[in-house]
């Protein structure tokens, strides 16, 4: 279905690594990839063994000693250069993230945007890499503190953002002079070679070693090879809460650096001042947008009691408009799940939603006929719940809407809001400002991501992305996430003969 965009992205239909001008190792089992759209295998990818395990890491750690020696501002000329041909390949990238994925194709276009806009501002942060100088205590003395480069920085990334996520890592990670050996999820492991493939081009373009970016493929196992290795200081991990625990612990048990961007289980709250054109264009895209398979996706609406049947009424109508079918038919609104695990898992939920005593708003099930033949297309759902239900705490990667109702004031709706076990996104749809501003205090939204009058999904590149509790706590992308990808030193020079010790101790020999 997409050939031509595969050919023109040097994809073929067995896909392995070899050392020279890809820089990614693969000589282990064959993953098998296939389009949840129409159920067609893609092409295969080799993943990785132990030993090319090993030889990724053996050529990261020897490109490492030229980049952390290669100026800022020229490693971020290379991440300039990086941006242009993300925008020479976007289409055929857009597509084959839509193809591989099932987001929509626009969503695909929007995933390359996130790596070109990643691009251009780490070019801007490549002469920005501040450190602070103070004041010594000491006569004759200067103190400054300066950031260096860690050294491998280990990406692990999940199947629903299968090329932005490696991107705002790596980009930061390569003007802060890093080299990078990345993990995509074994879902869309094209995704990963079509990326690598394209900054290999750039690196070769500019005689630079192929080490700067290593691709390694496969499952959790080759992913824990990384938690578990000293070699590796900082590993960033993005995906299920679950996984995030076991990583953590085994980077923990090491002292290594983790950053970790984990499951949400995002809400808006709808007060009784909300704008309901606002509110039911915000909460369903933010609902079946990728089908419900984004961690920013809108899974709780905690709507005011005096509103809640006109909001419920009018979510409700805008599900029967919806068109569910192929993502690249620009005319659908929703695409498939990832695969037909995540249609029992969807299914399992519904379940559970009824067996814990919640009420199904709108019907889901699973589609099937004509254009639904991979068997990954479901009916998103609504369901009115209490937010204490055991099914509500946990986040399902699926089209599913919870209703929940909250009386008198916008308190009550923030303590369900933050009621739940993760802190990824939030929103509140209002026009009071007191609501408002409650919402973002010190005592409104727990959560790393506070929205006004926008909904939980999606964010800009601008910020710092990510989330509290069991979203892991780590900050990504913009405003000073890039201080993670680096080591802080602070120095102190003493310009004079004598040698005054601090806190005025004496020591005289
Ligand atoms: P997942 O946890 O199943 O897998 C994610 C990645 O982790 C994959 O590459 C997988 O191979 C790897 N992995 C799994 N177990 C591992 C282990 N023990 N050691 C090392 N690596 C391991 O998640 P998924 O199904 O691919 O993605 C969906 C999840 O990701 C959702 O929970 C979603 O909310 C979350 N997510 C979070 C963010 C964020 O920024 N907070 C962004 C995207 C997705």
């Amino acid at each position: 279905m997409i050939q031509e965009e595969l050919k023109r992205l040097g994809l073929n239909e067995i896909n392995e690594g070899t050392s020279t001008g890809q820089n990614w190792f693969s000589n282990g089992e064959i993953l098998e990839s296939y389009s949840p759209a129409d159920g067609q295998l893609i092409g295969k990818v080799k993943a990785s063994t132990k030993e090319d395990y090993e030889k990724a890491i053996a050529s990261a750690q020897e490109a490492f000693k030229t980049w952390r020696a290669t100026p800022a501002p020229l490693r971020g000329e290379i991440v300039r250069q990086f941006g242009e041909k993300l925008r020479a390949y976007k289409a055929d990238l857009g597509k084959l993230v839509s193809y591989e994925m099932g987001k929509s194709y626009q969503e695909g276009l929007g995933e390359v945007q996130e790596m070109i806009d990643i691009c251009d501002f780490a070019v801007g942060q490549s002469r920005q890499l501040y450190g602070l100088t103070m004041h010594s205590e000491r006569p004759g003395h200067r103190m400054y503190e300066q950031y260096h480069p860690l050294g491998i920085v280990g990406v692990i990334s999940a199947f629903n953002f299968p090329v932005a996520v490696w991107s705002w890592n790596a980009a930061l990670a390569w003007v802060c002079g890093d080299v990078v050996v990345w993990k995509p999820s074994e879902k869309t492991p094209l995704c990963g070679v079509a990326c690598q493939k394209i900054i290999q081009e750039v690196l070769k373009e500019n005689n630079l070693p192929e080490g700067i970016s290593v691709l390694i493929n496969g499952d959790y196992k080759i992913g824990e090879l990384m938690s578990k290795d000293t070699r590796v200081p900082l590993v960033s991990a993005t995906g299920s809460t679950r996984m995030g625990k076991i990583v953590a612990q085994e980077v923990a048990a090491r002292l290594g650096k983790s950053l970790l961007e984990l499951g949400g289980n995002n809400a808006i709250i709808v007060t009784p001042d909300s704008d309901l054109k606002m509110t039911v264009i915000g909460a369903v895209f933010g609902a079946v947008g990728t089908a419900g398979q984004r961690c920013t996706s809108t899974r709780r609406l905690i709507i005011h009691e005096s509103i809640y049947d006109k909001v419920k009424d009018a979510i409700v109508a805008a599900y029967g408009q919806l068109r569910i079918g192929n993502p690249l038919d620009q005319n659908n609104h929703v695409g498939p799940l990832i695969d037909k695990d995540a249609v029992n898992t969807y299914l399992a939920a519904l379940d559970k939603v009824k067996e814990q005593g919640g009420n199904i708003v709108v019907e889901g099930g699973v589609l099937e006929g004509a254009g639904y033949e991979s068997g990954c297309y479901v009916k998103p759902a609504i369901a009115e719940v209490k937010n204490e239900l055991e099914i509500v705490q946990h986040e399902t990667f699926a089209p599913i809407l919870y209703l929940i109702k909250y009386s008198g004031d916008v308190e009550n709706a923030i303590e369900l809001q933050n009621g739940v076990a993760q802190g990824l996104s939030s929103a509140i749809m209002t026009n009071n400002l007191r609501e408002a501003e409650k919402f973002l205090s010190a005592a409104g939204s727990d959560c790393g991501i506070a929205n006004v009058n926008i909904g939980t999904s999606g964010a800009e590149i601008g910020g710092a992305f990510g989330g509290e509790k069991e979203t892991g706590g780590g900050r990504e992308s913009g405003s000073d996430a890039w201080k993670i990808y680096m080591r802080r030193q602070t120095n102190t020079i003493n310009y004079t003969t004598n040698l005054p010790l601090a806190q005025g101790i004496k020591f005289d020999l």
